[in-house]
């Protein structure tokens, strides 16, 4: 598929570069595509051939590549300061950068720890969890909580509350067990169950282990909204109400792994303040920096910060990398929090979401489809399949061969744009996955 110059590069990649979440062997049919240069929403390669980036790069890209905003913005940054250690210095990106995010959170989320990557702030709000709890006298509470479904990342700490058999059980035995709470995805709903029962149902068996292991559990980690990698699962609103107010009951902390959904994706700038409520500890990373640069954060209370004030050094919170708060990730994030602001990110993100919806219709009412489901700036649906080994891959392939960047998980198709499409864009990526999606059935 790739032409001579890209191919040329590809073949390149295959001989030293082992690339992620990727069955290397597979590339030997099909070889990566070599992206040459990007702009908008259209990543090109050498040949001359573009893709329609739909999921943003793995849902990290909000405002398009090559964005002038944050490309001047990060020329500006470069020949101030590249980067300087955040233990004993500071920096005005990195003030700047929590003082607005604090605002964000209603000040409720004071604290911002920083990192470089989401599951390194899904590491530090787990172990900022336990620690406070010890620095507090309850060092009997070590134990976490995920959801059935749940993906926090590929650490091995991270892993541990992850419960994607694919992903875990090469390491079994590595991993700290934790305890796994039925999901609230509501495609589990039983005849004549409606979503809100599933969610009820979810609660429930959440507060079952919490009960049975009561002053043992740190903190329940939760994908608020939607559960993407397992397969844009999603739930309502209530149910996230549901799990703070037990979380309160049973003094364990909230976890939100909003890395995937925050930063609008789900339609409010924090999935969380749809169901009105903060979590304890809330992580961002992905879209946070624009998809330029690795940035992650963890966001906390003062109850927490106050835990570890103290005089006594191992009471502090050691954790560090050697990239944290790094000047140019921050200047970035500013931008992008600059852009929601100026440009009215989440109003214009709800006319188009319409737009697209309306445009998806033929797709939602299609036979072999079931599920259509949409949050915010995320859209799914699953292709109804018997059999059909390597749907995802073909479909991948399929899309590419239409302009399109869209790489299904299992028999889920789902769409993941940046916040940069009017009508048209609409119109026409619905055409395209329609397209993908009929070459794909016929051929199996
Ligand atoms: C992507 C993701 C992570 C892990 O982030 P990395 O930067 O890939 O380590 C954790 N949690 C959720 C919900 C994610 O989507």
């Amino acid at each position: 598929m790739n032409g001579p110059r890209s191919g040329d590069l590809a073949a390149r990649s295959l001989r030293s570069v082992w690339h992620p979440c990727t069955q290397m062997r597979h590339h030997e049919t099909s070889p990566p595509i070599a992206v040459a240069h990007a702009h908008g929403a259209w990543l090109h390669d050498a040949d001359g051939r573009r893709y329609f980036d739909a999921i943003s790069s793995w849902w990290v890209n909000l405002f398009g590549h090559t964005n002038t905003r944050i490309n001047n913005a990060l020329k500006d940054q470069l020949d101030r300061l590249e980067h300087a250690m955040l233990a004993g210095f500071t920096h005005e990106p990195v003030v700047a950068l929590s003082e607005k995010l604090s605002t964000l959170a209603g000040h409720v989320l004071g604290h911002c720890f920083f990192a470089s990557d989401g599951a390194s702030a899904v590491e530090i709000a787990l172990k900022m969890s336990a620690h406070a709890w010890r620095n507090a006298g309850h060092g009997d509470k070590r134990e976490f909580i995920c959801l059935q479904g749940a993906y926090h990342g590929e650490t091995l700490g991270a892993l541990g509350v992850t419960d994607t058999a694919l992903f875990r059980e090469p390491y079994d035995g590595l991993l700290r067990a934790s305890h796994v709470a039925a999901s609230p995805d509501a495609r589990q709903a039983q005849p004549g169950e409606s979503a809100a029962d599933v969610e009820q149902r979810a609660l429930a068996s959440l507060e079952k282990l919490l009960q049975q292991r009561q002053g043992h559990i740190a903190a329940v980690i939760v994908e608020p909204l939607v559960q993407c990698a397992s397969g844009m699962a999603m739930h309502g609103a209530a149910y996230l109400a549901g799990v703070r107010r037990l979380c309160d009951a049973y003094g364990a902390h909230m976890i939100a792994d909003e890395i995937a959904v925050g930063c609008g994706r789900t339609g409010s700038f924090f999935a969380c303040e749809q169901a009105g409520i903060w979590p304890d500890f809330l992580c961002l990373s992905k879209g946070i920096s624009g998809g330029y640069l690795p940035l992650s954060l963890v966001m906390t209370r003062d109850a927490v910060y106050e835990a570890f004030y103290h005089d006594d050094v191992r009471k502090g919170f050691l954790h560090s990398h050697s990239y944290t708060g790094n000047p140019l990730a921050c200047r970035a994030a500013l931008e992008v929090l600059a852009i929601f602001e100026d440009d009215d990110v989440l109003a214009r993100n709800r006319v188009f979401a319409e737009a697209m919806t309306e445009a998806l219709q033929p797709l939602a009412h299609d036979p072999r489809i079931a599920n259509f489901r949409q949050a915010g700036m995320i859209w799914a649906c699953d292709a109804v399949l018997d059999g059909q080994p390597g749907f995802s891959r073909r479909f991948a392939a399929e899309a590419a061969r239409n302009e399109l960047l869209l790489r299904p998980i299992g028999s889920t198709i789902y769409l993941m744009p940046p916040y940069i499409l009017d009508q048209q864009d609409a119109v026409w990526l619905a055409e395209r996955i329609r397209r993908t999606f009929d070459a794909v059935m016929e051929a199996a």
